[in-house]
């Protein structure tokens, strides 16, 4: 896959991402399996990892903490 900003070769690497959800929750998902670019760092999700942090973000709107820490191994 290359790089969708720069067009340079991207590798396996692993992200975490934070997402603000609307109830106010800050999640954190560490550990999402992503490409990232070897010239400008920029990181890429493919379809279906999108779709398991979408579910994960769904799964977390239900719940009343303030900050909560995921490991995408895991929750996926
Ligand atoms: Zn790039």
């Amino acid at each position: 896959m290359k790089c969708m900003k720069c067009g340079r070769e991207t590798f396996e690497s692993r992200n975490t991402e934070a997402i603000e959800l609307e109830n106010g929750c800050l999640l954190v998902i560490r550990n999402i399996p992503c490409m990232k670019c070897s010239e400008c760092d920029e990181v890429f999700y493919t379809g279906d990892v999108v779709e398991q942090i979408e579910q994960i973000a769904a799964a977390a709107k239900t719940l009343t903490q303030e900050l909560m820490v995921v490991n995408y191994s895991t929750a996926a």
